[in-house]
């Protein structure tokens, strides 16, 4: 497909040198240039954490392409320190200054692509801008966080906003030997999860030794004696620390989008069609500044990871030379490791769920939590995973899946991740072949059972209900657990029949009572479930088991 064309990048990271290296491999003829206005093309923002923390200790690694390479490989011209300054569409002109040298010119194209990402959010409050609180989102930024901590004695750091980057920044400070607090507004860290998914994670980071202060935002920064910052919380209570890094979340970088009358969606990204291409039909848009379609909700949202923006950057290009190509959406897959812990999850929360049923732009979902080992627990190392599925109550189909463990975490979601894309149910779940051997998954893998767990209620095999549901409950809960394990332990009221002895001792429950059957994780229960049914008894099993319940307390605690 050869063509002539002018194409011009703003941006060269993610979204805009995925979108200049495919638009390279689709024409050999395109004159293809890319202004960056930073010191550096193609580097690695996810790494910047990692880099401050030493595990990648020199700087160079964080460059995976420079102007060079694009210029020899690829035959484009990159232009860093060169900054887009407006945008004539009348002309299909853009203006830029050249940083070094301090001079405006300006060049024109057929075509014009917007991968400007996002800037930090610093809010107006006071003493924001006082030495020592950083933001992290280039290697100047990372530099300058390394020579804060070798050039002072920090002792002391409070992390503003416990989300990915939070979480991240708070592993590798605790590994450089510095103190961390993490404050964060809402009542637990990573507020894309459900609340209870979230509590292993505070026990995990408390563990790690650092500390935290949940539902207290910021309220201003102060010079102190203790330390060079006095951050003021909401609660009235002050913090000292020697740095700060404010990590708060991103807001789209849409200024010349904005000055040049491009479209602006409601959630503040720039507006494309799933093209990507703007309100302007010569200009596309990708990555961190634009607004995506949720693939489930089919609402407008901004999901500022990689792997959209990269997506985003080829789909353009495949666009402007000719391709039909589409994006299908976003659905917020991630994943984040926090010392020995990683956390995924894909699609939607229910939190986002319970917002939508009661707009009723959702029909009725379940839940179902479950505990499995990574792999064959009879194989050394098995880990548990908590995973949490959302799905359909109408139809199965899975609308989000949470999960949080020491190994094999991302795995799963990501096969979940796949599923929902394909707009698959939990029976489908159940039926997906995926690998096994001993030391990589089970001959059901955690994936199978969410969906075996999620098709036995929808079937109604096995109905099941929920801890937070409890305190409604008025018949009898009966715990299928070991007598150890009820003693060391145990919801209460609850009444115990290990599950072996169960069958044996049946006529000591009344059978016109609702029972709710619960063990540690709800497999022997599910077991007790299946047959007390078959025995004629009204029975549900706990979601999750005592350990989910374990997790519902610790919120309630926080
Ligand atoms: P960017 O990659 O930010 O690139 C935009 C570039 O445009 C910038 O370099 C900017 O200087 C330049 N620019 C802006 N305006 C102009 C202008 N007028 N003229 C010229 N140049 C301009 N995502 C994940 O999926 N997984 C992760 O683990 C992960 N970790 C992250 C860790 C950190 C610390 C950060 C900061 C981000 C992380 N992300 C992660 C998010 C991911 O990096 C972004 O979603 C992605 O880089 C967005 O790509 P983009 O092209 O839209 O923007």
């Amino acid at each position: 497909m050869g063509s002539k064309k002018r194409v011009l990048i703003v941006g060269g990271v993610a979204g805009g040198a995925s979108c200049a290296a495919r638009s390279r491999r689709l024409s050999e003829e395109a004159d293809i240039v890319v202004f960056e206005k930073g010191p550096y093309v193609s580097f690695a923002n996810c790494g910047l954490p990692y880099y401050v923390g030493d595990i990648i200790t020199e700087e160079e690694d964080l460059f995976l392409a420079t102007p060079e390479l694009f210029k020899k490989r690829f035959n484009i011209d990159v232009r860093v320190e060169n900054q887009v300054l407006s945008i004539d569409r009348e002309k299909k002109q853009v203006e830029v200054k050249n940083l070094q040298t301090g001079t405006d010119y300006h060049e024109g194209y057929d075509t014009l692509v917007l991968s400007p990402g996002a800037e930090p959010i610093r809010p107006p409050l006071p003493g924001i801008d006082l030495p020592g609180i950083f933001t992290l989102r280039t290697v100047p930024d990372s530099r300058e966080i390394r020579n804060w901590i070798a050039e002072r004695t920090v002792k002391h750091t409070v992390i503003v906003g416990g989300g990915f980057i939070g979480l991240e920044m708070a592993e590798n400070l605790v590994k450089r030997g510095i103190q961390v607090t993490i404050v964060e507004m809402m009542p637990h860290v990573l507020p894309v999860l459900d609340q209870e998914m979230a509590a292993s994670i505070h026990t995990c980071l408390t563990d790690n030794g650092v500390s935290l202060r949940l539902n207290d935002p910021v309220s201003g920064f102060k010079e102190s004696e203790g330390g060079p910052i006095s951050l003021e919380l909401k609660s009235g209570d002050t913090l000292a620390a020697d740095m700060v890094i404010l990590v708060i979340g991103v807001r789209p970088d849409i200024d010349l989008a904005k000055r040049a009358g491009l479209e602006i969606g409601s959630r503040g990204g720039i507006r494309v069609d799933d093209q990507m291409r703007t309100s302007d039909e010569r200009i596309w848009a990708v990555g961190d500044a634009v607004e995506s379609i949720d693939f489930i909700t089919g609402e407008w949202g901004l999901v500022p990871l990689a792997g959209p923006a990269n997506r985003q950057g080829r789909i353009a290009a495949d666009v402007i030379f000719g391709r039909d190509s589409r994006f299908r959406g976003v659905q917020g897959t991630a994943v984040c490791a926090v010392f020995d812990m990683t956390i995924a999850l894909t699609g939607i929360s229910e939190k986002t769920l319970n917002r939508l049923c009661e707009e009723g732009r959702m029909g009725k979902y379940e839940k179902v939590y479950l505990h499995p080992g990574h792999h064959v627990g009879y194989y050394p190392g098995s880990e548990n995973i908590s995973l949490k599925l959302l799905f359909s109550l109408e139809d199965g189909s899975i609308l989000g899946a949470q999960a949080v463990g020491k190994a094999g975490v991302e795995k799963r979601i990501d096969v979940i991740a796949m599923a929902i894309q394909r707009k698959s149910t939990v029976f489908d779940l159940e039926e997906a072949e995926l690998c096994y051997s001993p030391q990589f998954g089970a001959a059901k893998d955690p994936v199978n059972f969410a969906g075996m767990v999620a098709a036995n209620t929808l079937r109604g095999d096995s109905p099941i209900s929920h801890w937070e549901k409890i305190q409604e409950f008025e018949g009898l809960i009966l715990d299928v657990r070991d007598d150890e394990e009820f003693k060391e332990d145990n919801f209460k009221g609850a009444m115990n029949i290990p599950l072996g002895e169960l069958r044996q001792r049946m006529y000591e429950l009344a059978g016109d009572q609702m029972i709710l059957a619960y063990c540690e994780v709800g497999q022997r229960s599910y077991y007790a479930t299946r047959m007390l049914r078959q025995s004629g008894f009204n029975v549900r099993n706990l979601s999750g088991g005592f350990k989910t319940f374990k997790a519902f307390q610790q919120c309630n605690k926080e």
